[in-house]
């Protein structure tokens, strides 16, 4: 009996996975997805915040933000079809980015008027008006929330800006699932319960993969879509030699903790880099909090992905909700944690790769470094050029493939996520 083919095969079928299998298939090509979870979405997807933001360090990063709110907004367009009836949702809540010197909001509203991102800038008697629940108080910088200084009574006000287009996707798995049904309906296959374990190649050339029960899949071109064990998957096809932009897995917690009491508005998507949190609303109403990577807080890196520790931890929940309190002092904090934990796939400088490398017919979709699930509606499209003009003969190394973007009139310069790049200006965190 001869071996499975495909065109493609994509490892991995996160919301990265699913929108690369998507634009594959839809373009005619034949795609495997394989994963070794049980289905779509279960990796580090499965415990995304799913906040849809636009501020990002780089022009390139708010095109792409700015371009895919549309195809959330339009999402049963986008994909072509519903999922049994139903899709996940953007709920647009409005996003408030406070004051603070780890993004610089003049890079970022400059950038906002070049991509056409309506905001509004909100000096603390603005938020007062438009926000009462928040106190305005300046706590710069973050503080660990067992230092006394966090207690200190802040002698300065913040302002802030805001977007009122940011929000949220309800469901971040289930998105991940109508993308796969979606490819599906182009003919792409899916394998779950599939670990790859080799990435083959004939020479600089990958031929196909091979996966822990020792069955195979023969193609031409793989695409690395692994989220947290991007790394080791590189390493599998030996692919790492002229990397300048390098990946590692972060261990992440989000928090839970109850909405506010009644006769309060709801609350909105809120970038509190003064005090090292997000938070937003759940779609219950409760309050989902993250953190910002602030400097006092200590990094938890991971040399093995899989050896994350599942349970939240008691240090990371006070962290992330005392921060919330003293921001929002209606908020009330229980004694026990109510979290997930997540891993980033965190690239050097906190932009993605997506790029092909120097093995012929491999290429990578990695580094989302916490901040690309809102992305992923044209991360299939960045690779599906990508993969189609290398394929072709073009050198993008060279010089960079461009997209044209439908819904905003763009043109985005892939280069931008290049591995061979230099370091990118970034806000060094998850903000991009
Ligand atoms: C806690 C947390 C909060 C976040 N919040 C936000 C947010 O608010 N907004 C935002 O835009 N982004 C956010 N992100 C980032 C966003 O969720 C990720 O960038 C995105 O989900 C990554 O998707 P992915 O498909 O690349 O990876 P994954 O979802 O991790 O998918 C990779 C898949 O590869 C599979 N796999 C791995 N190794 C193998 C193998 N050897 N063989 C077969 N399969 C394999 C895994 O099972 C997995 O399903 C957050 C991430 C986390 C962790």
């Amino acid at each position: 009996m001869s071996r499975p083919t495909a065109d493609t095969v994509v490892i991995g079928a996160g919301v990265v996975g699913c929108s690369i299998a998507y634009e594959l298939a839809r373009s005619g090509h034949r795609v495997v997805v394989v994963d070794r979870a049980a289905g779509p979405g279960l990796g580090s997807t499965s415990a995304s915040s799913a906040v849809i933001r636009y501020n990002y360090s780089t022009w390139t990063g708010v095109v792409a933000a700015w371009e895919s709110k549309h195809r959330w907004e339009s999402w049963e367009e986008h994909l072509g079809g519903t999922d049994d009836g139903s899709l996940a949702r953007f709920r647009r809540t409005g996003g408030l980015c406070l004051d603070s010197p780890n993004q610089r909001a003049s890079t970022v509203l400059g950038l906002f008027d070049q991509v056409g991102v309506p905001y509004e800038v909100w000096t603390a008697a603005d938020l007062a008006l438009r926000l009462p629940a928040l106190d305005r108080g300046k706590h710069y910088p973050p503080k660990p929330v067992d230092d006394d200084a966090f207690w200190v009574e802040p002698s300065e006000e913040l302002g802030g800006y805001w977007t009122p287009d940011s929000g949220y996707v309800d469901d971040p798995s289930f998105a991940t699932h109508n993308l796969m049904v979606a490819a599906r309906r182009h003919g792409a296959e899916f394998r779950f319960g599939a670990t790859v374990t080799q990435v083959r190649r004939a020479g600089d050339r990958v031929e196909g993969i091979t996966l822990a029960d020792g069955s195979a899949v023969d193609a031409p071109v793989v695409v690395n879509a692994s989220g947290p064990h991007s790394g080791r998957i590189n390493e599998l096809a030996g692919a790492l030699d002229d990397f300048r932009i390098t990946t590692r897995p972060l261990r992440q917690e989000v928090h839970e903790i109850p909405g506010l009491p009644a006769g309060n508005a709801p609350l909105p998507m809120i970038a509190d880099l003064d005090l090292g949190t997000y938070l937003r609303a759940t779609p219950t109403g409760n309050i989902l909090v993250g953190g910002t990577e602030p400097e006092c807080d200590p990094l938890h890196w991971l040399e093995d992905p899989d050896d994350v520790g599942l349970n939240p931890t008691q240090e990371v929940y006070q962290a992330q909700t005392y921060r919330v309190a003293r921001r929002i002092p209606q908020a009330t904090v229980p004694n026990t944690p109510r979290g997930v934990v997540g891993v980033y796939d965190v690239s050097s400088d906190w932009v993605p790769v997506y790029d092909r490398t120097s093995v012929r017919g491999f290429y990578v979709a990695i580094g989302t470094s916490g901040n690309q699930f809102k992305n992923a509606p044209v991360v299939g499209e960045f690779m599906r050029a990508i993969i189609e003009a290398c394929e072709n003969g073009h050198d993008h190394d060279a010089d960079p493939v461009t997209v044209p973007l439908a819904q905003t009139g763009h043109v985005a310069d892939l280069g931008h996520y290049s591995r061979l790049r230099e370091l990118t200006a970034t806000s060094g965190s998850v903000m991009g």
